[in-house]
């Protein structure tokens, strides 16, 4: 018997910010492949974390 499959194959990842898997959307099309996180919110967290943790990257960003 086949596994049920959803109904569109997307490709998934798991987000960095919140740990949950989250599936391709078309308006990451473009850039699929730099998307990190499942939503907006969760990329406003990460850009929070980064900052307090201060990487000499982000500070030559800033
Ligand atoms: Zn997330």
């Amino acid at each position: 018997m086949p596994r049920m499959r959803s109904k569109t194959d997307l490709p998934e990842k798991t987000c960095v910010a919140c740990g949950r898997p989250f599936a391709w959307r078309k308006k990451w099309a473009r850039d699929w492949d730099g998307v990190k996180t499942c939503s907006e919110r969760c990329k406003g967290e990460l850009r929070r974390a980064n900052r307090t943790t201060g990487t000499a990257a982000d500070v030559a960003r800033a």
